[in-house]
Formats: structure tokens, sequence, C-alpha cells
């Protein structure tokens, strides 16, 4: 949920390579096969594992979702994930601006879901402020992200979409944000000034 700056890294060669061959190719496989999916190799290296660790270093190893952190680098600890999912939008299966890496949890929760009435916010847009769009309700056993009262019903409703989609409320996330705000206890931080990183250290 952290803003994600996507100029922090160059966009893979793979990518502006083979991006039209490679979505091609999917699209016509798809046709045959709707389960059909392969990340494809380049230079005899599977892409998946090319793009893995561009993509953690744009997020600086938080999952790019709920902002987990670290992402675990063994198998299931982290993977790509297709903002618009791949099945519904093929077309943008190698599109480099879909492409987020994310914590197994948000995978989960997300799926192949996606919002059909309002655009979700996507953090790596360049107008995206996490407090522009969110606050965190600190309520003892709440600790829920929450649309930023100040804007409008209509952010406010694509704010809460969001926060829906991925879950952001979801299982033992909010506890994990309450732990986090607990190492700020006796400092002299203001949470309520505080932009919020959710730099979580639990993997
Ligand atoms: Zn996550």
């Amino acid at each position: 949920m952290n803003k994600i700056n996507r100029n922090k890294v160059e966009k893979p060669d793979c990518l502006k390579e083979k991006l039209v061959e490679w979505t091609e190719h999917y699209i016509k496989k798809r046709k045959v096969n709707k389960n059909y999916w392969y990340w494809q190799k380049y230079n005899s290296k599977k892409v998946e594992h090319i793009l893995t660790p561009i993509l953690s270093e744009l997020t600086n190893f938080h999952c790019s979702y709920c902002g987990i952190f670290p992402l675990k680098q063994d198998v299931g600890g982290r993977s790509i994930d297709h903002f618009k999912p791949k099945s519904k939008y093929p077309n943008l299966a190698f599109e480099w601006t879909n492409l987020f890496i994310a914590c197994p949890v948000c995978q989960n929760i997300k799926g192949s879901k996606f919002p059909e009435d309002i655009e979700p916010l996507k953090f790596d847009n360049c107008h995206y402020d996490f407090d522009y769009w969110f606050e965190i309700d600190w309520t003892i056993d709440k600790n829920h992200i929450i649309p930023n009262k100040d804007r409008s019903k209509q952010e406010q409703e694509k704010a809460k979409e969001t926060i829906d989609w991925l879950g952001l409320n979801n299982g033992d996330k909010p506890e994990s944000r309450f732990i986090e705000l607990q190492k700020f206890n006796g400092s002299n931080i203001d949470i309520n000034q505080w932009s919020y990183p959710f730099f979580l250290e639990r993997g």
C-alpha cells in the first residue's frame, strides 16, 4: 500500500523485447486451454526468476499490497502478482506496470478477482499517496485501514473498494499493524502525524 515508484528500477529488457511475442503466444494458447500459463524463458532463464528480484527491489522487499516485510526469498514466500488478473486481462499478462511482487496471503485473497464497478487504486500510480486516500483507525482491537474521511464520497468509495478487494483488514493484518505500532511506544513520534509505512518485520 506504500507508493511504488517504478522509475526506481529499469524496465527489464526481456519485457521490452518480448512483450508482443509472449502476449500473443499466451492469448493463442489460452484459446485452447484457458488454464494455460507459462512465464517463458529469456537467455535460458525463467522470466519469473528475472522479474522477482527486480520487483522486490522496487518495493524494498515489502508486499506491494499489504506491506508485509521482509518477503521471504524461498519458494512460496513471495511471487509475482498480476494486478489485473491475467485470466480476465490476458493482454496484460506481460505488461510491466501490471506486475507486482506480493505475499502469499494477498495472492490468496486477491485470486483472480477484480472490482467491476470501481477502478481500484494502483499503488504505482504517480498521483497515488497513502495519506490522501487512507487513514488508520487505531482504536483498540480495530487497527483497520479506512478511507480518509476528508475525501469526497466518491473517493472514499474508491478507497473502500481497494481495501476490500485486497483484504487489507482481513485475518491478522490489523493485529500485525498493532504489533508494529507498539514499536513506537515511548518514542516521541506522534502516530497521527506519521505517514503509515507498515514496516512489518515478521515473516
Ligand atoms: Zn501482502
